[in-house]
């Protein structure tokens, strides 16, 4: 039996990357517990292939609801096969992501198995002694991290934001079992029924997805300097994110904020300009793979944590950048 479970989540037959961030943190458990992990998908269409790929990323286990009539994210029916899965097999903990279903299904299931659920958290350990699951989270207009413990009810349950942590690699040496879990009628609810899916192409910034992310700060002194910031980006393929200063000011759109009331990335390069760094803002883009900072304040908080700090001018910086990967396209053609 599987005493720490992940919610995998599934888009027309694909898995979400999340699915596999959250067997990272759930492996770090269920190896502390000395128990195993498995991965819960409800859903469609996801072939033995995704199902292997998760054994493979992790689980020692997939719990595989699939049915066509929960192809769409439909809570009510998805919320009765998971409160049914727990009721069945009494795992001990249960993490989901805190995407729009996420933040949807569990405090409904929550409900379902007179449990509790911490939202959004940031670390997840495992307390000496007695086994129970550490949740830690930013409270108090994120002035503090609260660490929250279930002692008396299970499971024990939380969200964590995508993009907080790596997937681990694929392990081809792993092995693992699939448990198909039949779909009743009586998990069905029946009064919902998904028309479609209509895109919110307003104000649209994938930066979740993008590889490289150039991020602007209050250094950048007004709203017409972010061009710089786009000049950057466009040449790298990458997408503009910005800190709440930016943001706050008008220089820039909400749905480019990065950071603890923003957004949680991690691309392979994140380049900060006139960014300080301040724990909010590093709360969102600490598993980012290389950082790089550009302020001419050698104190700046993002060069502390920065694999390349450079200490200058964000409007010579940038600039030159972008020069010399215009220089080397144009070389290369
Ligand atoms: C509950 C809560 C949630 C928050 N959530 C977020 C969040 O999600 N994201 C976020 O970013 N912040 C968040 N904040 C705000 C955060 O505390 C900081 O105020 C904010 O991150 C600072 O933004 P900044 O780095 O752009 O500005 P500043 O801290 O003012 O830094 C500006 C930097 O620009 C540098 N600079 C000046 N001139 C230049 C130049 N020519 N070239 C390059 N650099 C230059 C300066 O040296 C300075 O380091 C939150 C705060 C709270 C309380």
């Amino acid at each position: 039996m599987s005493f720490v479970w992940t919610i995998a989540e599934q888009y027309r037959g694909t898995l979400k990357p999340v699915s596999f961030e959250l067997l990272s943190r759930g492996r770090k458990l269920a190896d502390k517990l000395g128990t195993k992990l498995a991965s819960v998908l409800i859903g469609d269409g996801v072939g033995e292939e995704g199902m292997n790929e998760l054994i493979l990323r992790g689980a020692d286990e997939v719990y595989s609801a699939q049915d066509p009539r929960l192809a769409d994210f439909v809570c009510e029916s998805h919320a009765l096969v998971l409160a049914r899965l727990i009721r069945t097999w009494n795992p001990s903990i249960i993490l989901a992501a805190a995407t729009s279903s996420g933040r949807t299904l569990m405090p409904y299931v929550a409900i379902k198995v007179h449990s509790g659920l911490t939202a959004d958290c940031t670390e997840l350990d495992i307390e000496e002694g007695t086994g129970n699951l550490l949740q830690t989270r930013p409270a108090i207009g994120g002035n503090i991290m609260a660490t929250i413990k279930t002692p008396d009810h299970r499971p024990q349950m939380a969200t964590v934001r995508p993009k907080s942590s790596r997937p681990l690699e694929k392990d081809p040496g792993r092995a693992g079992r699939i448990i198909s879990v039949p779909v009743t009628d009586d998990l069905i609810d029946m009064r919902v029924k998904v028309l479609g899916y209509r895109k919110d192409a307003a104000d649209f910034v994938n930066l979740e997805e993008a590889d490289v992310v150039v991020a602007g700060g209050k250094g950048l002194k007004k709203a017409e300097n972010f061009a710089l910031i786009r000049g950057l980006a466009d040449a790298l393929g990458g997408a503009v994110g910005a800190s709440r200063e930016a943001v706050d000011r008008g220089w820039i759109a909400y749905p480019h904020q990065v950071g603890l009331s923003g957004k949680t990335i991690s691309p392979d390069l994140y380049i900060g300009a006139g960014i300080s760094g301040s724990i909010q803002h590093l709360a969102g883009i600490k598993t980012s793979g290389t950082i790089v900072s550009v302020n001419p304040d050698p104190d700046a908080n993002l060069h502390k944590i920065a694999d390349f700090a450079i200490v200058g001018d964000a409007f010579r910086v940038l600039p030159a950048i972008v020069r010399h990967l215009e220089r080397r396209k144009s070389e290369a053609k």
